[in-house]
């Protein structure tokens, strides 16, 4: 296996074993990490990143989805710089009204959510969904579905990538903890279910009922395996049934599958919902929304009306904690309320779907061509890559896919100037254009011939 991505990557490789020496791995994040090493980058414009080395890709990793309208969106830059200006300051650390505003944006889009607090990334909302839901049904145990990812916390680094021989049968899967270092209590209070099967997941549930206090789902694993529709009404019906509540993590699909998430496309109603990414506009973000008798919880003026009670008699013990110095920070509001505007443009979303479909399209159109069993799957902005034709309902069903050769593939498409982290999704922006979009389809084309030529 060649050490470099390529013979222009030079500069990249030299900064990488400098940041060896002064951060593990080199990275900040572990999933920074590929082989055969990361790429440093400098710049981003539209769709297009550059490297250190001044080499272009086109960027369809997007800081994980994020940059909905690519990099530097002028807009969305704009409302950034005057936000700053406005205010002369980057935080009040105080209330002010851009979290007002991006609130009653949340619960005009999105079905579950009747009101809202802000975190500063996806995992905090997860953890601060999950915080709400335990003290709100006084249970202690969260169920998750084999596969899904919810941020780098103990309780949710279960599960997430297991081996497969080592996590029991398909339909009652072991929990088996993602790191060392997770305390065993975690693990224990985890219930790992199966994505996609029904019958199976209601069982596992009623015979925890009692201690569940939620079950968190991506709605769409990983952004691009979604729920049954089927699944999904069952999975609602049941949890209303046991007392247990329904967490939707759409810090992924969130404006990205549709403007008001999957929960519009599915027409359910969670309790509870996590958002992050696109609600920043590039910028650490996170929010939980849901139904306001269980977000009230969390009011430290205990639910009174200013304007027509006396002094609060609350009790402070029976206020949910939530805290962070940088909640609700104005920049970040400001960048995440124009990138919604822009999304709201009449047809916008519409538009970026079709982009997708019609990437989608065209590579599936070239991989069949080469021989290839392959198929993207997804749903609205987001695809992935499989190297399998059989059908893909959840985590154990990935291994039918040939992740080795999506390796090579990527890692040519990285010397051709294609930026996806190998095996990672496509998320797609409104910067793409038609011309990104046949090229992407003849640089798969390229790294195809390449490795037939061999
Ligand atoms: N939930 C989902 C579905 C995610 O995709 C992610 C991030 N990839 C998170 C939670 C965690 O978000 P963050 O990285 O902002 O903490």
């Amino acid at each position: 296996e060649a050490s470099y991505v390529s013979e222009s990557n030079r500069m990249s490789v030299e900064l990488y074993e400098k940041a060896c020496k002064v951060m593990p791995g080199g990275v900040t994040a572990n999933i920074k990490y590929f082989e055969p090493h990361p790429i440093m980058m400098e710049k981003g414009t539209g769709s297009k990143l550059y490297d250190v080395d001044g080499n272009e890709y086109i960027d369809y990793l997007l800081c994980y989805g994020a940059l909905i309208h690519g990099h530097g969106n002028e807009y969305v830059m704009n409302a950034v710089f005057d936000q700053l200006k406005q205010s002369g300051t980057p935080i009040f650390g105080t209330p002010h009204v851009l979290e007002i505003n991006m609130a009653e944006k949340l619960i005009e889009l999105y079905d579950g959510i009747e009101m809202v607090r802000y975190t500063n990334s996806g995992l905090e909302a997860t953890l601060l969904a999950v915080r709400s839901a335990m003290a709100y049904t006084g249970k202690h145990k969260i169920a998750k579905f084999e596969g899904h990812y919810h941020g780098g916390s103990n309780q949710f680094l279960v599960s997430v990538n297991p081996d497969v021989s080592q996590s029991g049968s398909a339909k009652s899967p072991n929990s088996i903890p993602e790191s060392i270092g997770i305390p065993d209590f975690y693990v224990e209070n985890t219930v790992v279910l199966p994505f996609n099967d029904l019958g199976a997941t209601e069982d596992r549930l009623r015979k925890h009922a009692d201690e569940i206090a939620a079950v968190i789902l991506e709605p769409v694993q990983g952004g691009f395996i979604p729920a049954d529709i089927e699944f999904m009404k069952g999975l609602r019906k049941i949890t209303e049934e046991l007392g247990i509540l329904l967490i939707f993590d759409e810090v992924k699909t969130g404006f990205r599958v549709a403007l008001g998430g999957a929960q519009q496309i599915y027409g359910i109603k969670p309790d509870l919902t996590a958002l992050g990414k696109v609600l920043g506009g590039g910028f650490p973000v996170g929010a939980v929304g849901g139904k306001k008798e269980i977000m009230m919880i969390s009011a430290p003026n205990g639910g009174r009306d200013i304007l027509t009670a006396g002094n609060s008699n609350n009790n402070k013990k029976e206020v949910l904690f939530h805290s962070g110095t940088y909640n609700g920070h104005p920049t970040v509001l400001a960048a995440g309320l124009a990138t919604i505007e822009i999304l709201e443009q009449n047809g916008t979303m519409g538009k970026l779907i079709e982009k997708t479909n019609r990437l989608r399209n065209g590579l599936e159109h070239v991989y069949h061509q080469y021989g290839y069993d392959m198929q993207t799957i997804g749903m609205g902005t987001i695809f992935n890559i499989l190297l399998t034709s059989d059908p893909i309902k959840n985590y154990r069903d990935m291994d039918k896919a040939n992740m080795d050769l999506r390796k090579v593939i990527d890692q040519k498409l990285l010397a051709l100037g294609l930026y996806t982290k190998p095996l990672n999704r496509y998320s797609m922006s409104t910067a793409h254009t038609e011309e990104d979009i046949n090229r992407t389809i003849e640089l798969h084309e390229k790294a195809l011939k390449m490795i037939r030529g061999k």
